[in-house]
């Protein structure tokens, strides 16, 4: 056991910083890289880690003191077992905490077997969110390492949900739209559909893009490791490498070794425990595998997922019911958006049971015999061809192993991360769906570039105004920002502009013109601090909205915006006037 100074290091032009906060005591055991200080100048605030791990055994600074380069911070008996990771030079001092997880410091076990594969950043878990911090940190100058235990890279996302359920939803939407034409004199015949075609195209689709990430990562000389991860330690994570197109383990081994990790395993649908084991009980992931067109579909939770999906079925044929426990459908949007989507749909399905839970099934031999309960549950049971549950997604979070590497996780499987995507453990950084709500690609695509640039000893904080949500329905439902019941719930006084596309040339002249755009505006500052929209598209013109909130815009900001006419995405301008009250559009306002 060898004594050791710990000293600031080069802190760039900083000199005579004053120490806010230290972190540690006489008799820690500290890991390498786990901060000891903060230093807190005109201009920023820094942490300053610890060079090599070991315990504390003296501290020689304290609150208020000033320190530059060079300057003792404390002794530290340096532990022998303490990785022996292929450092660069020291750290740079990592950007102070935001709000950090304040859990106490890991003792993690020391691995000290073989090790196949060094690196400066490790990803566990090749969703959106580990990609994209995979690539970040490699175009951050990181040697990178790439774990992910299916043979294609995208997670869930490209491969078994955002793009395969789009790839449908356009296919399906196309399909009626077709149908609608008759209305302007133009008469298709009946869709013939080639199941195993449309398979194929959806197939192709996902090989499209996570080829392309394949590619990327190649060119990035980010290494990938296939198999399946779990911690050894907080440096150290062992690799059952898996082979074909499932997760099949091969027997063989490989350790990677890192500095920094990033936990990027996403989350799995919830099972429903009492249902029994049938391949006609599907989730997400088996409803778009296509393998056939059912008669007569039941979908168990009436959220985004759900409804995407019975949208794709019922185009293709399949008579649906949908049964939901919560009074209302799709969650979380406001209600005078969904509203719309649902007087669209009267008649898209056999019924829609709010307040109704699915109790008890039972495999018969014509179908899967569902019981219900609650105010709209059908009298008898019903018999199903399929039955899809859709209700909700639960972490990875307790897979990985993430204790034996100090990282704490919650009962539910959630791992904890602060505005840096730091979990507890200093040099471990945790993003998307495996750190909470809401599960999205968009969310765990920054996520990862803020932990990738943080592991790089960037400021990087992930301090988003909005994360937008969208429906992928027909009509699409799409919001980003405060709802209205959001600004009533929390006491919000807030202005409303709203333009209806009853009242939009272009949604005329498509034929569709059942939506509406709404704005929300702070009632004192006037700056858009939400908004929704429900129509066609409304996916594609809520970024927009997405714009404006995080540029702190206002009504006149947006309605002096020259928006090309004639196009839905006017009806964001129109919206804005609308707030101010003189939209030449719209019926003059009554004067009070
Ligand atoms: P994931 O995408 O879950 O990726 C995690 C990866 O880690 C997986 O590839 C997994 O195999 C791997 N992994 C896990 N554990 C290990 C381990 N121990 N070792 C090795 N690898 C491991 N979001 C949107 O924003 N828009 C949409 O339109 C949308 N549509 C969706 C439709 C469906 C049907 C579903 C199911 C989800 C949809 N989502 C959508 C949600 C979106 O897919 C997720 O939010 C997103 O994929 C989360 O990204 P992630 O990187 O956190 O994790």
């Amino acid at each position: 056991m060898a004594k050791q100074m710990i000293l600031v290091p080069d802190i760039g032009d900083y000199s005579d910083v004053p120490v806010i906060e230290v972190l540690v005591k006489v008799g820690d055991v500290v890991e390498k890289e786990q901060p000891l200080l903060v230093l807190e100048s005109d201009k920023a605030t820094m942490e300053i880690p610890a060079d090599a791990a070991g315990t504390i055994t003296s501290i020689a600074v304290k609150l208020g003191d000033k320190i530059s380069k060079g300057s003792v911070i404390a002794e530290i008996e340096a532990s022998s077992a303490a990785p022996a990771v292929q450092s660069t030079a020291t750290p740079p001092p990592a950007p102070a905490k935001a709000a950090a997880p304040q859990m106490p410091a890991p003792v993690a076990g020391q691995y000290s077997g073989k090790v196949d594969h060094e690196c400066e950043v490790l990803v566990l878990g090749a969703g959106p969110g580990g990609y994209s911090a995979a690539f970040r940190s490699a175009d951050l100058g990181m040697n990178t390492v790439l774990i992910e235990r299916y043979s294609t890279l995208g997670g869930v996302c490209l491969n078994v949900g955002c793009i395969p359920s789009k790839a449908l939803l356009h296919t399906t939407s196309v399909m009626d739209e077709v149908k609608t034409m008759s209305k302007h004199g133009i008469t298709f015949g009946d869709p013939k559909i080639e199941i195993d075609q449309l398979r194929g195209y959806k197939d192709s689709v996902i090989a499209k893009l996570t080829g392309g990430l394949a590619g990327m990562a190649k060119a990035r000389k980010v290494k990938t490791v296939r198999g399946l991860g779990r911690f050894l330690d907080a440096h150290h994570v062992e690799v059952e490498i898996t082979s074909g197109s499932g997760q099949d383990l091969t027997g063989h081994k490989e350790v990677v070794r890192f500095q920094k990790a990033i936990i990027a395993a996403g989350s799995q649908p919830v099972k429903l425990p009492f249902l029994p084991d049938d391949p006609r009980i599907v989730d997400s992931t088996g409803a778009l595998l296509l393998k056939s067109i059912p008669k007569r579909m039941l979908v168990i939770g009436g959220g985004i997922i759900g409804l995407e999906m019975a949208t794709v079925y019922s185009t293709l044929g399949s008579r649906i019911d949908i049964a939901e426990m919560m009074d209302g459908l799709m969650a979380g949007a406001d209600r005078d958006l969904e509203k719309v989507w649902e007087k669209f749909n009267a008649g898209r399905f056999e019924k829609i049971m709010l307040k109704t839970r699915a109790a008890k099934a039972e495999v018969k031999s014509d179908g899967i015999q569902v019981s219900f309960e609650g105010e709209n549950a059908p009298a008898e049971p019903q018999i199903y061809d399929l039955v899809l549950v859709a209700v909700g997604r639960t972490p990875n979070g307790k897979k990985i192993d993430a204790g034996k590497a100090g990282v704490q996780v919650d009962e539910r499987g959630f791992i904890a991360a602060d505005k840096q995507m730091r979990t507890n453990v200093p040099n471990i950084f945790a993003i998307g769906d495996i750190i909470g709500q809401p599960m999205l690609a968009h969310k765990a695509v920054h996520e990862g570039h803020v932990a990738a640039e943080v592991a790089a000893g960037q400021k990087s904080y992930f301090d988003a105004k909005q994360i937008p949500s969208v429906a992928y329905t027909d009509p699409e439902v799409a919001w980003a920002g405060l709802t209205e019941e959001q600004c009533k719930a929390q006491g919000i006084a807030y202005e409303k502009g709203l333009f209806p596309w009853a009242a939009s040339g272009r949604a005329i002249a498509n034929g569709r013109d059942e939506g509406f755009t709404k704005l929300l505006f702070d009632a004192t500052t006037h700056r858009i601090i939400g908004g929704g929209i429900v129509g066609t598209h409304a996916g594609d013109l809520i970024g927009e909205v997405c714009l404006a909130i995080e540029m702190g815009a206002d009504a006149v900001d947006i309605g002096k915006t020259i928006h090309p006419h004639p196009t839905l995405g006017e009806s964001v301008g129109l919206a804005a006037e609308a707030a101010h009250g003189h939209c030449t559009d719209l019926p003059p306002v009554k004067k009070k």
